[in-house]
């Protein structure tokens, strides 16, 4: 296990379970949508676990083919009959209410109600999860028990929406967090849904959780930007705000639906031969984790954005219980039943394991490859010669700087020398990079890429 993986993983394992535990039950109540409060009291609660920062961009900002919409709010909502008796409430479910509904107080007739009403036709106590972010309209979702309540009663009814829809901004948080190289690897998750536990809290919770244990590992070569963004229209913002250091990108993981009871599974980057996919099922193999491989499809996350021809980032996701996948995927029923910080924390593992990988594949080159180095004159050999054998003990770090500068051509990463070494990278890495402090090595790239 090399070092960087033991830094990453250097966290109480019980203490982190009940912090993801605690951010789970705070922050599943909040109503999310594309703008508003609730998207910055979450991002203000993720300020406690990582130092983000936070911008605002105005309603009427363009972003290359899109426009910030007008900021949303809601305070309450209800369906009431002719006597005042609530029938639907906003309070029990904030999925109750169409995303983005427009303010609406009025007596209705069912005729006219029921187009307003959505239900899950596959799962009778499930309420749907519904927006309408740029139609103006307004919608209640419900179980199809209530449906056919409403619809047994006649009317008149009652509706109300008390929400605002009016000029404001969206929200987005962002951690810079720099290492040696200054190669970016984009983390992304969206901080968009409401009252949803796998899709998307859970993504949003383990991107914070993995962002804190990258930044208190000072070991880290490659730099990350991570992102908390509302899906779809907050990554576009931000890639357009932002667009030269997206374009300069690689590659990145957009991280969402990890803390389900299924299998997990992991959605390819664009270019299926990309070293981060490889990486990720190595990752798999090495943990002896059955996974299920999605190939990239145009349909997904925001990768839809990233790996758009500007940018061709590729960006893979791992998830537990992938979106789309899974039954009770963008209803009431992706809630906290299903989802635990201990099935969070499972993911959380395999992403840190991933960022080791990322991190050991640096590779090294001698910056002098005709015939030895005099070790002696970089102050890297004992001064007294002629008595040792190969392999004595006390010998094994001259063997590695032997080795390394054998190996270190500019071609085999640090990971494939340890293995051939049969020694761990966390004991390999140091020495290497003590050689690139005396100038004797350089390191030329790393992470899937030139440094
Ligand atoms: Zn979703």
């Amino acid at each position: 296990m090399s070092k960087f993986f033991t830094s990453l993983n250097s966290v109480d394992i019980e203490d982190e379970e009940k912090e993801i535990n605690f951010y789970l039950n705070a922050l599943f109540p909040l109503c999310r949508s594309i703008t508003g409060n609730e998207n910055r009291k979450t991002l203000e609660s993720l300020k406690e676990i990582i130092p983000i920062k936070t911008f605002e961009v105005k309603s009427g900002t363009s972003a290359y083919d899109w426009v910030v919409p007008d900021e949303w709010n809601i305070d309450d909502a209800y369906i009431a009959d002719n006597f005042g008796n609530l029938l639907i409430k906003f309070s029990d479910s904030n999925l109750h209410v169409v995303s983005y509904s427009e303010p609406v107080d009025r007596i209705i007739a069912w005729e006219e109600l029921k187009n307003h009403l959505f239900i899950n036709e596959f799962n009778e106590n499930a309420i749907p999860y519904r927006t309408s972010y740029y139609k103006k309209d307004w919608g209640f979702c419900l179980t199809k028990i209530q449906f056919e309540k409403l619809k047994s009663h006649n009317g008149p009814f009652r509706v109300k929406i008390d929400s605002t829809l009016a000029p404001g901004s969206l929200s987005y948080g962002e951690l810079l967090i720099p290492g040696k190289s200054k190669k970016e690897v984009l983390i992304s998750c969206y901080i968009c849904h409401p009252s949803m536990a796998n899709d998307s809290l859970s993504g949003v919770l383990l991107t914070a959780f993995l962002a804190r244990s990258i930044l208190n590992n000072k070991e880290r070569n490659l730099s990350y930007r991570v992102i908390f963004v509302p899906e779809t229209i907050g990554a576009i913002v931000y890639s357009s705000i932002n667009e030269s250091e997206m374009k300069s990108i690689d590659f990145g993981l957009v991280i969402t639906t990890v803390g389900g009871q299924g299998k997990f599974g992991y959605k390819q980057s664009f270019d299926p031969n990309h070293p981060i996919n490889e990486m990720i099922e190595n990752v798999f193999q090495e943990s002896g984790i059955e996974y299920i491989t999605y190939p990239f499809d145009i349909h997904g996350s925001d990768e839809r954005q990233y790996s758009s021809p500007g940018f061709r980032i590729n960006a893979a996701t791992i998830c537990k219980d992938k979106y789309y996948e899974y039954p009770e995927y963008h209803s009431s029923l992706d809630n906290l039943d299903l989802v635990s910080a201990q099935q969070i924390q499972e993911s959380l593992f395999i992403y840190r394991k991933l960022i080791c990988r990322m991190e050991s594949l640096r590779v090294y080159k001698s910056l002098n490859p005709h015939c030895e180095v005099m070790l002696s004159k970089h102050n890297l050999y004992p001064l007294v010669g002629g008595g040792q054998r190969p392999n004595q003990v006390g010998e094994f770090e001259i063997d590695m700087i032997l080795w390394l500068l054998f190996l270190c051509d500019g071609r085999l990463d640090i990971k494939t020398i340890a293995d051939k070494l049969s020694v761990s990278i966390d004991v390999l890495i140091p020495i290497a990079d003590r050689l690139v402090d005396r100038g004797i090595l350089e390191l030329t790239s790393s992470g899937c890429g030139k440094v």
